[in-house]
């Protein structure tokens, strides 16, 4: 929304807002007018829709009413979520002095400044968070040549930045889902950033890139984090320097700098690489109609706390091929597994323990509440719990032992956050800091006696209430206080009158002489000089002791913050302890069993379960999942799996790549026994490939995702396609998937599983050495079909489509038809059996190409065609140019 017009003839404050908006054109300013946010001209009106509320008018401008729209300050999270949840960016502008102070300087309004701009990156408070997900804020920038990201959560203040080939910008997106993306302006029309358009920020890089982030974090160079590419370093620029423009000053006007870890560089190195249509077809982290409800997170995840679910998404996001790390993990899953009362006094624990990284997050940009501060020394008491348990429990697997150091923090000056915030703390902690109360009676000797200073002036008010009753003869005299006038005498009517007629004599000249101030309906309201300077007391201790209390705060902030390092690490000890036991108690539920994690290329699992399957088919309380085996071995690393449609074929490829994700993300897996060669890449073809909004169709989605393949994978990876070549006339569809399945044997040389369609590619398990035939078994039973979802060897019967035909009710006559359609079909494909024997067609060694004679059994060749055929190195063609070369070679025909 912009302002219409120009801010000619605005009053003070509303010039103050056209200052605002100038701004921050593109978001909605909320504008702070005492108890409300207002928002004025399009702001209102486009909010009113978004959030339901009336359009009010306030004076005019240039002649014409000014729209205005408003939300109670104490309501402002909600309809902020709201705003954000929707894309908005929302700038918030504060009054930043009383009417008052304004007076006093003769200023014509109060001033009023931008504290913070929200975006949806930059939100830490709890109502606006996603839980269970981190909210990245993902910068990427250019320098040397090179791209580099880096990506922030601070909510939790996380800090992580790497340089990687353009081509794996998608990828990163896909593993990151960031809730926002900053982008030098010239990036913003590239194709690989079409899936985050909605959430696209343009912005400059700084200059002196790294001199800037390590000024952020107090250090000379950056060396002393690791060692950085510019590009890296200019990405975390980018980040901090967003913060700095959006974050603002805080509330209380004095430093409020988003807390961060210094930066760690990924380098992609150590992580299992998955692109973004592995993800998505695996469900990781959303289903794929996006919800995160029906995804393998959620099927697997046990933890108990918002830090614990995070870790989780984050390990599965990012699975490790590190054999040692991975083991580390497994070995903490397995003794939790096997010491069930330590795990159970753990996650006793755990239940209910609050967010530490939260909280300290929004203790640092000032933006904290009293829960805030009860977060931290209740956490830190669960940390200490946990670490009394762990005690009992030696020897602890390493990561257990490191974990529990971290939850006992030594802290340096020997004040420790939680012992201090113990004593400091009230019992009973109002919502809002402004509430006051907040602080124990006890903690600060100043505070007490301001308190009782104002306590004891309160007694002083008990004792004028009897003693002005008595002087001035009215026993219902009452003393209330009022906002605006303070503490008044209040009397009925009757007795009111009486005493504005004339007061007793004898109190002329005292301070308790009453002087009237104010005329109710039934009631009179008087003070005398005595009750006014009672009143000034009563107000100055009030105030004396609200900023005694304000001091008291902001030392607690201080304590904290400087034990943030310390305290963070509990946090993450804390999460990844939850990590750990959900894992165990995931295990201890079924069968599920620690992998075997070897070097070599590996593939052999007994009585394997699609957990999210699984899940869903327990919860209907229909028939039990039903295990299956699979053998990618040396010697048999390709699996072509054939059968009819749902019979259980997509599963069985999915649920083998997802036993991957979850050991390398350190978790046991849904099998009986599971023997697994470390995976560097792995690639997931199963399910939708629609790709409406960038405008290919199906088919060149999938020729792409296939190229993709083709062009990445490498012996160490695994790949599980589903049915290549579907979305295309069946010939192009057998060549293209036939092609395929031959690089992959010979010249990828990894493990697969691939499902088809195409009966015909069967026969080439005669000439592929490693190829191995297997098909899901159906059976018919009392003139049903059965699905078995059992993977058995050997390939499918071929006519299952006519059974399924007659068993569904197509008429008999219709059915005979299209079994002697079948027969003659088949007839004429026959010719393709010698083509598997003889025809090198698509298997011509990389450097040579082999003449091709006139293969036995088929046609002579045209002289066109054979030449056309020694022109084509079928290896370093795309797949893309493969179809493009049969369509010419059908042409020649
Ligand atoms: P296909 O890919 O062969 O069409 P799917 O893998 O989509 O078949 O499976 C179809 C349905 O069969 C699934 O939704 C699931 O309910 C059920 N199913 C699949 N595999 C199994 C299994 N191993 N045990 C039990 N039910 C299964």
């Amino acid at each position: 929304p912009r302002p219409p017009r120009s801010a000619a003839g605005a009053t003070p404050a509303m010039a103050q807002w056209f200052a605002a908006k100038a701004q921050h054109p593109d978001g909605f300013v909320l504008f702070r007018m005492g108890d409300f946010y207002e928002m004025f001209f399009e702001d209102a009106q486009r909010a009113a829709e978004i959030l339901g509320l009336a359009v009010a008018h306030r004076g005019e401008h240039q002649g014409e009413p000014i729209p205005m729209a408003g939300v109670p300050v104490h309501a402002l999270e909600g309809y902020l979520a709201r705003l954000i949840r929707q894309g908005h960016r929302v700038a918030i502008c504060e009054q930043r002095e009383t009417p008052e102070q304004a007076k006093a300087r003769r200023a014509p309004t109060i001033r009023r400044e931008i504290v913070r701009v929200v975006t949806p990156g930059t939100v830490t408070e709890e109502a606006l968070l996603e839980n269970g997900r981190q909210p990245w804020l993902l910068a990427l920038a250019e320098a040397n040549g090179e791209l580099g990201a880096a990506w922030a959560d601070l909510s939790t203040g996380a800090l992580a930045c790497e340089t990687l080939p353009p081509a794996e910008l998608p990828a990163l997106l896909a593993r990151l889902d960031p809730a926002e993306v900053l982008a030098p302006d010239n990036w913003l029309g590239r194709p690989a950033l079409y899936p985050v358009a909605d959430r696209l920020t343009p912005v400059e890089a700084p200059r002196d890139a790294a001199a800037r982030v390590a000024a952020f974090f107090g250090v000379a160079s950056l060396d002393g984090f690791g060692s950085f590419a510019p590009a890296e370093a200019a990405a975390c620029a980018v980040v901090l320097e967003y913060l700095r423009r959006t974050q603002g000053t805080g509330m209380a006007g004095e430093d409020a700098v988003p807390r961060l870890r210094p930066p760690e560089p990924q380098g992609g190195r150590g992580t299992l690489r998955m692109d973004a249509a592995t993800r998505r077809s695996l469900e990781i982290l959303r289903s794929e109609r996006g919800d995160t409800r029906n995804c393998l997170h959620a099927a697997v995840d046990r933890t108990l706390t918002a830090a614990g679910c995070r870790e989780l998404a984050s390990r599965l996001g990012a699975p490790l091929t590190d054999g040692a790390a991975i083991a580390a993990r497994h070995d903490a899953v397995g003794f939790l597994l096997d010491a069930p009362p330590l795990r159970t006094a753990l996650r006793g624990c755990l239940k209910g323990a609050p967010d530490m990284a939260r909280a300290l997050a929004r203790l640092a940009l000032d933006r904290f509440a009293p829960r805030d501060l009860a977060a931290l020394r209740d956490g830190l008491a669960r940390a200490d719990a946990m670490a009394a348990a762990l005690d009992e429990a030696a020897p602890l697997p390493a990561l257990l032992r490191d974990a529990r150091a971290a939850l006992r923090p030594e802290v340096s000056g020997g004040t420790s956050p939680r012992a201090e915030l113990e004593r400091a703390l009230a019992a009973e902690l109002p919502a809002r800091l402004e509430d006051g109360n907040l602080v124990a009676p006890g903690y600060d000797g100043e505070l007490d006696a301001l308190k009782q200073l104002r306590d004891d002036a309160r007694g002083a008010i008990a004792a004028m209430q009897m003693q002005l009753a008595q002087d001035w003869g009215v026993a219902s005299l009452k003393i209330r206080h009022h906002q605006q006038f303070g503490f008044l005498a209040e009397l009925p009517a009757a007795a009111g009158e009486k005493l504005l007629r004339g007061a007793p004599a004898a109190l002329e000249g005292t301070p308790h002489a009453p002087v009237h101030r104010q005329t109710m309906a039934n009631a009179h309201r008087f003070t005398c000089a005595a009750l006014a300077e009672l009143d000034r007391r009563l107000a100055a201790a009030g105030e004396q002791a609200q900023k005694r209390e304000a001091v008291v705060v902001r030392h607690l902030r201080a304590l904290c913050l400087g034990a943030g390092a310390a305290i963070d690490a509990a946090a993450a000890a804390l999460a990844e302890i939850d990590v750990q036991a959900g894992a165990a108690e995931l295990a201890a539920g079924g069968v599920w069993c620690r992998p075997e994690l070897t070097d070599r290329a590996d593939f052999a699992i007994r009585q394997a379960r699609h957990p999210v399957v699984e899940a869903a088919l327990g919860r209907t309380r229909g028939p039990a999942f039903v295990p299956n085996d699979a053998d990618l071995s040396a010697g048999q690393r390709l699996c072509l799996l054939t059968g009819p449609n749902m019979a259980g074929k997509s599963t069985f490829l999915r649920q083998n790549a997802i036993l991957v994700v979850l050991a390398q993300a350190g978790l046991f897996v849904p099998a009986s026994a599971a023997r697994l060669g470390l995976v560097d890449r792995l690639f997931s073809r199963v399910g939708a490939a629609d790709d409406i909004a960038g405008g290919r169709s199906t088919f060149m989605v999938e020729m792409t995702e296939t190229a993709a393949i083709l062009n990445q994978a490498t012996a160490r990876s695994l790949v599980v396609l589903d049915e290549v070549g579907r979305g295309t006339a069946t010939w192009d569809g057998l060549a293209i998937a036939w092609a395929v399945l031959e690089a992959l044997h010979d010249r990828i040389r990894c493990r697969a599983i691939f499902a088809t369609h195409f009966h015909e590619l069967t026969a080439l398990s005669g000439k592929l050495p490693e190829l191995r035939l297997a098909h899901m078994q159906v059976r018919e039973h009392r003139g049903e079909v059965v699905f078995q979802h059992l993977v058995a060897p050997g390939a499918a019967e071929k006519s299952w489509g006519l059974h399924v035909a007659r068993l569904g009710g197509v008429p008999r006559a219709v059915v005979a038809r299209a079994g002697a359609v079948l027969a003659a079909l088949e007839q004429r494909a026959a010719g393709l059996e010698p083509l598997a024997e003889e025809l090198p067609l698509f298997s011509a060694p990389p450097t040579s190409v082999r003449p091709v004679g006139p293969p036995s059994g088929l046609p002579a060749v045209e002289p066109a065609l054979l030449a056309e055929l020694d022109r084509l190195d079928p290896d370093s063609l795309s797949p893309r140019d493969a179809l493009a070369a049969l369509y010419r070679l059908k042409m020649l025909h």
